[in-house]
């Protein structure tokens, strides 16, 4: 692992600017990572790691940074709980980890820097400098992850017998012996014009 103000950088510039969302994320996956004793996740474990999120805000973009966990790698599962919450699962050892930020850390920050008027700033020099147990609780989980789910599943891809567009990884629906798309099963979210 390499030193927080490395990844820091890293941060900055896969999101666009470093904030407190940031130093956040890191600490938490750093954390996550550490809990779960891989050594090297973007590396030579990379195989071994699937980290859910649960929140699309800024911390989100931090994880992959330190994890490599990523979206189109199928090793970065999103569940829009609107938590600051992530869930690191280990593979090969089949544990899991989930850190859920403490709703304290914002005061704590208040607290440990009352001369940094900008809140930002504040809550960025506090969250580099609290303990993991200041800024995170921590839960073991087990999180049962379906074949079809795991990085690296070879899928057969189906076609939608209404739309026509190919759907892979399983995420069909058969109805009245239909092979029918999410979307035209009727969970689409847009509407065609
Ligand atoms: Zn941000
Ligand atoms: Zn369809």
């Amino acid at each position: 692992m390499k030193p927080l103000s490395q990844y820091e950088l890293l941060a900055a510039q896969a999101h666009g600017h470093l904030c407190a969302g940031q130093i956040l994320g890191l600490r938490m996956a750093l954390y996550g990572v550490g809990l779960l004793g891989l050594e090297d996740p973007a590396g030579g474990d990379r195989k071994r790691l699937v980290t859910f999120v649960e929140i699309d805000r800024c911390v989100t973009d931090a994880i992959p940074v330190v994890t490599g966990c990523r979206l189109g790698k199928r090793a970065l599962k999103f569940r829009d709980f609107g938590k600051v919450a992530a869930t690191f699962c280990d593979l090969q050892e089949n544990r899991a980890v989930r850190l859920v930020a403490r709703e304290s850390s914002k005061q704590r920050a208040r607290e440990m820097h009352p001369e940094i008027e900008n809140k930002n700033q504040q809550q960025m020099q506090s969250y580099r400098e609290m303990t993991d147990d200041e800024l995170f609780e921590v839960q073991c989980v087990r999180v049962a992850l379906a074949a079809e789910d795991l990085p690296g599943y070879k899928s057969p891809r189906v076609v939608c017998a209404e739309c026509g567009e190919a759907v892979s990884f399983g995420r069909q629906i058969i109805r009245d012996a239909r092979t029918l798309c999410r979307a035209c099963a009727g969970e689409r979210y847009y509407a065609p014009l």
